[in-house]
């Protein structure tokens, strides 16, 4: 059996523990035992020399779901013959899981996809693919830098990732995805020729063109690679898979990973924040699970095209023209679970009666929800062309076909395919609440099956046989206490209590005593047992059979029910996005392509949902030809870096097609958002807050266009105040003169402010406060013009430092401000306004860095 176990062992992808089933356990050996026991916290033993672990057959999900968690391939092996005394039993890998490919629900969560992903460099071009095995969901892309790929790494989190072996580069990128598992994989599977054969095979097309992969080599290799490694790596059936999407690494609004986490758009940055303390997490009131991914995945690539974002806008707000087709939408879909999670196990065999039940549960929604789409579909037919922008009205009939407002409706109307006869067959054919497995039978509806009928009434019919032999027998041996039972040790048996063992007729066999009687058996008894149990048990085969067959036959029609399950995703984000807009209030935006970012009263969506219910202060912002960067000063706690986040996450939800919390707007185009926000959590990293700071401006300077949108908070404060404010200062030149992007800038340099009118398109805003007893009231109101205080020993005092420190600091700001600069321009202590007043004076415009010059310090 040991050399059985080498040989399985040997053939198997490195690093990958095998689980050996031996009688009703699986047993792990060697190295993998050391490492198993050690995540399973399970005695390790020993089978001769070698160490061992072993765990129960009947629970073994659970231990394989923590072997997965913590990063391990897995191989099942198990029993493929019975077992026979005295001669080895044949065994052989049945599948091989992974963190990246497996389809355990303990394990998957329901509102993010479980991506494998492989890499490939192919010249210049990196290529990239990712392939959820649970929904059968596969795309490729291209990228033309490492930077730009590991950006779309990131934000889609893969479980696993494929890297050719011997690519160092490519190597790299592990260090940046620390919750990824990295395997290398052998580099010829990634070979364009290869790779191209591979897909081909798959999918059975002459050509790659139709999927957008023609001349694409970089994704090529990486998306072939994936699935010669699914299939012959991992043995795993990708009946699923059924198309594959390219995704242009270019041409949406480009979010790099901490430009994603500092602005919350998936998660909350703090652990202690609530849940829904994230973009994703206010927006999202989708009512399935696939809608929930499919917003996530829009919120981390949000799209960059007019027309994506225009049809999702004009469906939302046909949506909300219909709150009541809206309500019962929602109330639709959400009878329909995850149908994509389901075809999945369905294909990979892995489904038992209850997904069949919640396919059929799902597909008996469509008409209705056909109707609610149909009804959806003409009535904003009629208001957009009673209302038509042109102002003419138009043939209703040819209207239909081309009317662009009804477009993406009309798209998923067609894709809403509700096969009434696959539904009709899942109706007769299965009960309607079946039990979780197939084991004990009654799965399949009576009537459905002759064959299994008969089996089925013999049993019945055997054991109201045994229910009238109990009545004869107590009439025959007048004990009316005789009881048959059954156990799953013995059958049935007749038990008799010990009052009544005198009347036990001889023809009774006694098969064992209890605590107050004994049981006999007799062998009328045990025929007709024998009837009863050969039925049972042919009864559960040949349900097994059928449901096999309805198995084959949803297969049959994997194609359309994806893509029935993709429109529905998207239909239950657009009714959630339509939803949170009703709730609070939001507006449809403008969206063009002509470099304006103009928003009237903005809220900040996730403050005021999570923290500021009823409270928040709206905002305005002009952003444009005329005003490119703005400054914003004003005190701490004042709500700069709110208002400056609140303008890049209404962009963001305007680019995935959602209304915005604003009275109006109107969100341009934009091509990337950058972010240089906050410190700290960037201290984990073991970088300094400076170092961080700077590379990130670096990264910021290097690739902002002018259709960039690009937000900055307190740059320079991680050094001394006149570096920081020199830099903040040329910074903001350079983004002026040279870079064009928008730009809002939070400073606390009063200094800065001294840029409006030396560059024209600058202009300063603060954040209101009013002083009230020596108190400052917090309006959180943006206005135009620079902040005339700081206002910092007044927040002081609010955080609650102490009277006597406070008293004492107004002392000597006022001491400082009554300094002054000496004739002979040595620098004694100054009031920093009059300070930069004074030596601005002295610098020539365009300013440079010598904006301090002659001065000695
Ligand atoms: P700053 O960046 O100026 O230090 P923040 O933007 O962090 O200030 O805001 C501080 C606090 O003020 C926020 O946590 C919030 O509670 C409140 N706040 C900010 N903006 C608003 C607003 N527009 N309306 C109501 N409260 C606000």
């Amino acid at each position: 059996m040991m050399a059985q176990y080498r040989r399985i062992k040997s053939q198997l992808p490195p690093n990958t523990l095998l689980l050996f089933r031996l009688g009703d356990f699986y047993e792990m050996f060697y190295e993998d035992a050391k490492i198993g026991a050690q995540v399973l916290n399970i005695a390790l033993t020993r089978r001769g020399p070698a160490p061992m672990c072993g765990i129960p057959y009947h629970a073994a999900g659970t231990y394989i779901s923590k072997l997965l968690k913590a990063g391990h391939r897995v191989a099942i092996c198990d029993q493929v013959e019975e077992a026979k005394p005295g001669k080895l039993v044949k065994r052989e890998v049945t599948q091989i899981l992974s963190p990246g490919a497996h389809l355990d629900e303990q394990l998957l969560s329901s509102d993010r996809h479980n991506f494998l992903a492989a890499v490939h460099r192919s010249g210049r071009t990196y290529g990239l693919a990712l392939l959820d095995l649970s929904t059968g969901e596969f795309y490729a892309s291209e990228f033309p830098t490492l930077d730009a790929l590991t950006a779309e790494l990131y934000r889609n989190a893969p479980a696993e990732i494929l890297i050719p072996s011997e690519t160092q580069d490519l190597q790299q990128l592990t260090a940046q995805l620390p919750s990824t598992v990295a395997h290398e994989y052998e580099a010829w599977t990634f070979l364009p020729d290869v790779a191209e054969t591979t897909l081909k095979e798959h999918f059975g097309v002459a050509t790659l063109d139709g999927f957008g992969l023609g001349n694409r080599p970089a994704a090529i290799g990486a998306a072939g690679a994936i699935l010669y490694y699914l299939k012959n790596e991992l043995r795993r059936d990708l009946t699923h898979v059924r198309s594959l999407r390219f995704l242009a690494g270019e041409g949406f609004l480009q979010l790099d990973p901490h430009t994603l986490r500092n602005l919350e758009i998936l998660e909350p940055i703090s652990p202690h924040a609530p849940r829904n303390a994230s973009l994703y997490g206010v927006l999202n009131r989708c009512v399935t699970p696939m809608g929930a991914r499919r917003l996530r995945q829009w919120l981390a690539r949000p799209a960059g095209d007019l027309t994506t974002i225009h049809e999702r806008l004009d469906t939302i707000d046909a949506l909300l023209q219909h709150p009541e087709l809206l309500d019962d939408l929602r109330k639709t879909l959400s009878e329909i679970r995850d149908l994509e999670r389901t075809l999945a196990r369905l294909s990979a065999g892995q489904a038992g009666p209850r997904d069949v039940v919640a396919l059929r549960t799902a597909l008996r929604q469509l008409p209705a929800l056909r109707e609610i789409l149909w009804r959806l579909l003409t009535e904003t037919q009629r208001e957009w062309l009673l209302t038509g922008t042109e102002g003419t009205r138009r043939d209703p009939t040819s209207a239909r076909q081309e009317d662009p407002h009804t477009r993406l409706l009309r798209r998923h109307l067609d894709a809403v395919e509700p096969q009434p006869d696959l539904v009709d067959l899942l109706e007769r054919a299965l009960v309607e609440d079946p039990p979780a497995t197939l084991k004990e039978g009654g799965v399949i509806r009576p009537g459905f099956d002759p064959q299994l009928d008969e089996l089925r009434s013999a049993a019945r019919e055997g054991k109201q046989w045994i229910a009238q032999l109990q009545q004869r027998e107590i009439e025959r041996t007048g004990i009316q206490s005789l009881k048959i039972r059954f156990n799953a040790v013995f059958g049935y048996f007749i038990e008799v209590t010990k009052a009544n063992l005198d009347k036990v007729p001889p023809d009774y066999i006694r098969k064992q005593t209890i605590a107050n009687g004994e049981r006999f058996i007799t062998p009328e008894l045990k025929e007709m047992e024998a009837k009863i149990l050969g039925a049972e048990e042919r009864a559960v085969r040949l349900e097994q059979e059928l449901f096999q067959n309805l198995r084959a036959q949803i297969i049959d029609r994997l194609g359309p029910i994806q893509r029935t399950a993709h429109a529905l995703a998207e239909l239950d984000v657009l009714a959630s996005l339509a939803e949170t807009a009703r709730l609070y209030n939001y507006c449809r935006p403008t969206v063009q392509d002509q470099g304006r970012l103009e928003i009237r009263d903005g809220r900040h969506p996730v403050l005021e949902q999570v923290q500021l219910e009823g409270h928040f202060v709206p905002n305005d912002t002009e952003l444009n030809d005329q005003i490119q960067i703005a400054i914003i000063t004003g005190p701490n706690m004042a709500g700069k870096s709110t208002y400056i986040r609140q303008v890049a996450l209404i962009t963001i939800m305007a680019h995935i097609g959602s209304f915005v919390p604003a009275r109006s707007a109107r969100i341009d185009l934009v091509d990337r958002i950058f972010t240089r926000i906050g410190a700290s959590d960037d201290l984990a990293r073991g970088q300094s807050t400076f170092m961080v700071e700077m590379s990130e401006t670096a990264e910021i300077l290097h690739h902002a266009t002018p259709k960039s949108l690009i937000i900055l908070d307190e740059v320079g404060r991680g050094t001394s105040t006149f570096d920081g404010l020199s830099l903040a200062w040329s910074i903001v030149e350079h983004l002026h003169n040279v870079v064009h992007a928008k730009t809002l800038f939070a400073t606390h340099y009063h200094e800065l402010t001294e840029l409006e009118g030396r560059l024209p398109r600058v202009k300063n805003y603060n954040v209101a406060v009013r002083e009230w007893k020596d108190q400052i009231v917090f309006l959180h109101k943006i206005v135009e013009g620079a902040a005339d205080k700081s206002y910092g020993i007044q927040v002081a005092r609010l955080a609650g430092v102490p009277e006597p420190i406070i008293q004492r600091a107004r002392q000597i700001l006022r001491n400082l401000e009554e300094a002054e600069l000496t004739p002979d321009g040595k620098v004694r202590p100054i009031s920093r306004h009059r300070r930069t007043r004074q030596t601005l004076k002295e610098v020539p415009p365009p300013a440079q860095l010598d904006l301090f010059a002659g001065m000695e310090f």
